[in-house]
């Protein structure tokens, strides 16, 4: 079976299909492409929110904001993260979700990595993890997260979701000690 065959009959018109064929009857053709997933890497140098505005480069981080979930994968956590709206732009998604799941308002900032996800072999997305700097609010979860904490990067919960964001983690926590020796602890904090 190839992976574009989602349908046996045509949503179109009801027409039976064959694999990788368009429809014999209407010509529509089934597309199966992975869909595009955001996620908010929330990064701090202690186990709370950096102060409203400031940004935490990955090299002075020592925690991320994870959320518990609780619709599929329930009890796992994850980054925060959920699917982008068919219209919605890329960013404002990843800021979206970021009040939704964790109650905080957000700036999007640079792309973190970009991944696919393969561990749901029927849902097969892209995810892309932007850093956001904290502006405002106070952590509260929501829609599909019971609880949002920050976790230590180099002993995050076990019991993480996807396994791709425990690959963005051990990259943040190996930026973390590349750069512990000369971080300036005197100059900046
Ligand atoms: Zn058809």
């Amino acid at each position: 079976m190839g992976t574009g065959f989602l349908f046996q009959f045509c949503p179109r018109c009801g027409e039976a299909l064959a694999p990788e064929r368009p429809c014999p009857a209407c010509g529509y053709r089934q597309y199966r492409n992975p869909v595009a997933v955001v996620a908010g890497v929330l990064l701090s140098s202690e186990d709370a929110l950096p102060s409203p505005g400031r940004s935490i480069a990955p090299g002075q981080a020592t925690h991320i904001l994870l959320v518990r979930r609780s619709g599929t994968h329930a009890g796992a956590w994850c980054i925060p993260c959920g699917y982008v709206d068919y219209e919605e732009d890329i960013r404002a998604a990843a800021a979206r979700e970021m009040r939704e799941e964790t109650g905080l308002r957000v700036a999007v900032e640079e792309i973190c990595a970009v991944k696919s996800n393969a561990h749901d072999p029927e849902n097969r997305t892209v995810g892309i993890w932007f850093f956001v700097r904290y502006l405002g609010g106070a952590i509260r979860a929501g829609d599909d997260a019971s609880e949002a904490a920050f976790a230590p990067l180099r002993n995050p919960p076990s019991e993480l979701a996807f396994p791709t964001d425990r690959e963005v983690i051990e990259a943040l926590a190996r930026a973390g000690q590349e750069s512990g020796g000369r971080s300036a602890r005197g100059a900046g904090e």
